[in-house]
């Protein structure tokens, strides 16, 4: 803090005015709710005022966070420390709220203190015995629990109504992955054992999924809430339950706070005590057991914890829950037949769900309709789209999951959707500076192709003429490049049983057979060029090589812009990602016959009741 003190003067000395839309929305001298600087600011100034009260240390423990903070001790101790912040308060610029502030007795009405001291200074006195800190409840009857969750649950549906209002599905779908899933909750969940707030954890969830349904426009199975929970690389959506990291979240906590608490009071434990069953009421320490046995149970053997002494480690929250997640989605995909493992390893390919985490923006051009997300949602997570019927367009089946129009080669959309990722890739070789040239008619000619008999064949999407930077599969960089693109899907015929077996199975298997097409990279090395195919899934994964290619293109593109890589790469897959999941989109609406489901019947504030409705791009 004292390093930014002279930026601290500079922001707050005169002070200042909150202005949005134009208008000034609140003008403060003393610091705005929100400011970043506001939180460190209070907490020295308060550091700096308890420092000059001795009186501090006859406290049996003390506890701040920001402006939330508890003093415990003695009756006198406790009022002796508050006598003195009042003193000083003024030089701190500080006030009291006095009826914010709470005196609980502990002993509750077998208290025989004197506490005249605090009433008269306005403080209300709770004789309860339910003590709540810093926004969760630390001990208490049973009603005073479950009043802490209706008023929680209360504001949970508020914020969700708030995402069920929106009218477009792309930003309700970002708000909710970003800040309205299980992370919201995390702190209640690392403070509060899961078996305290039970109810909580189980209404958050529900609350949860029914705005996603909603929002979505679709009816979801438990199997595929329980993929949407799994983090995008997963194939998931990155939607976590509360009950899918509670107790990781406590235990870690827990873990992380021992000696803080031991600090505070000497006679903490590490309560993993076995439950006793036959005790009326609450019993504090139990907590740990019940929470560590519900992990060991989902927990591979070697990942156990054992009970009744404190773990000599618990790692990070992250990693705990990257095993877990680990698991429950390997058991996923263990259960699936070929089709869902197919849909499962061709999701979780890397960039396959680029498009979720595009920010709806008309000048990035990564605003999707409200048809799009509920399509894309619908065909990752394997939600029944459509009846099963006949292909308008090359009369073969029309599955119900929406995958037939990725790899139908009739009514064109194959074509308009390879030429629109091959746009995508000229252009940022464009930007790379590899001088690339489309796929035309000089192309052929230089391979010496004849054109009309070959032309089916397309020996070259996107030529780069200046392309020695150009990382390739074969680990070499050359001066021409002939890149040929290709998309298939993973779930076609052909592809099913390679894309089943592993991520990326249908990508390699179509790069090798396409090298070994024609003779073409024999060709194409005789006229000085390297043949590179660059094959993308429909479900957006892309094959090792070609990935490789574009990761050398983004990297020129950052470096002939002084952009960071990580920006250029984010924007390139998104933009595939994003093109990829229209052309589908179109597609599939393209086909549709039949009726639809999708709306399930609880009416759709997002545009019409089914996808037919919705399909308005
Ligand atoms: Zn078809």
């Amino acid at each position: 803090m004292p390093g930014s003190a002279r930026f601290a003067e500079w922001c707050y000395g005169d002070g200042v005015n909150l202005i949005y839309n134009g208008d000034v929305f609140k003008k403060s001298i003393r610091g705005q709710q929100g400011c970043p600087l506001m939180g460190p600011l209070f907490c020295s100034m308060k550091k700096e005022m308890r420092d000059r009260i001795p009186e501090v240390s006859e406290l049996d423990f003390t506890a701040d966070f920001s402006d939330d903070g508890v003093d415990g001790g003695e009756c006198d101790a406790v009022f002796r420390v508050l006598e003195k912040e009042i003193a000083l308060g003024p030089e701190y610029g500080l006030r009291n709220n006095y009826d914010k502030m709470v005196v609980y007795p502990l002993a509750g009405n077998r208290f025989t203190g004197d506490l005249s001291r605090f009433i008269a200074l306005g403080i209300p006195i709770d004789y309860s015995c339910n003590v709540s800190f810093m926004q969760v409840p630390v001990v208490g009857s049973a009603e005073f629990v479950s009043e802490w969750v209706a008023r929680k649950l209360g504001i949970v549906k508020k914020i969700m109504e708030g995402a069920r209002g929106l009218s477009k599905r792309q930003v309700a779908l970002y708000l909710l992955r970003k800040a309205g899933h299980g992370c919201r909750v995390v702190y209640y969940l690392r403070t509060t054992p899961r078996d305290l707030i039970e109810e909580f954890v189980q209404g958050f969830d529900a609350e949860l999924k029914d705005t996603f349904q909603v929002v979505m426009g679709l009816n979801i199975t438990d199997e595929q809430w329980e993929q949407a929970s799994y983090s995008v690389k997963n194939s998931g959506l990155g939607l976590t339950r509360a009950a899918d990291i509670a107790d990781a979240a406590y235990l870690v906590s827990r873990y992380d706070a021992w000696d803080d608490c031991v600090a505070l009071d000497r006679r903490h434990v590490w309560d993993d005590g076995p439950a006793r069953q036959n005790t009326a009421g609450i019993v504090v320490g139990e907590w740990l057991f019940e929470g560590v046995s519900r992990l060991n149970a989902v927990l591979p053997v070697n990942a156990h914890f054992a009970l009744g002494s404190k773990p000599l480690s618990v790692g990070k929250q992250k990693d705990l829950m990257g095993l877990l997640n680990k698991g429950r989605r390997d058991a996923m995909v263990e259960r699936a037949g070929v089709w869902d493992k197919a849909r499962l390893e061709g999701t979780s390919a890397p960039h396959a769900g680029a498009w979720l985490d595009a920010t709806p923006n008309m000048a990035l051009d990564t605003q999707l309709s409200n048809a799009q997300v509920q399509y894309g949602v619908g065909r990752r997570l394997g939600v029944q789209l459509c009846e099963e019927g006949p292909c308008k367009f090359c009369l073969g089946s029309m599955d119900r999951w929406g995958a037939h129009c990725e790899s139908c080669m009739a009514g064109g959309d194959k074509t308009v959707n390879h030429n629109k990722v091959r746009d995508d890739v000229y252009a940022q070789a464009k930007r790379a500076h590899t001088a690339p040239q489309l796929e035309a008619a000089g192309v052929s000619r230089l391979l010496g192709l004849e054109v009309g008999r070959e032309a089916a064949v397309r020996p070259a999407d996107v030529l780069l003429c200046r392309a020695q930077d150009v990382n390739l599969g074969n680990g070499g960089s050359t001066g021409r490049v002939a890149l040929d693109i290709g998309i298939v899907c993973p779930q076609a015929a052909g592809h099913l049983s390679a894309a089943g077996r592993e991520v990326l199975g249908a990508a390699e298997e179509y790069a090798r057979t396409k090298c070994a097409r024609g003779d073409i990279e024999r060709k194409c090395r005789e006229a000085g060029i390297v043949f590179q195919p660059m094959i993308f899934e429909s479900l957006g994964g892309v094959s090792v090589e070609a990935d490789k290619v574009l990761k050398s293109l983004n990297k020129a593109v950052a470096g002939n812009n002084d952009i960071s890589q990580e920006v250029v790469a984010t924007r390139f897959w998104q933009r595939v990602s994003v093109d990829i999941l229209r052309g589908n989109c179109r597609a599939f609406h393209r086909r549709l016959t039949g009726t639809l489901s999708g709306d399930g019947g609880r009416g759709d504030p997002f545009g019409g009741p089914g996808l037919q409705v919705a399909a308005g791009w």
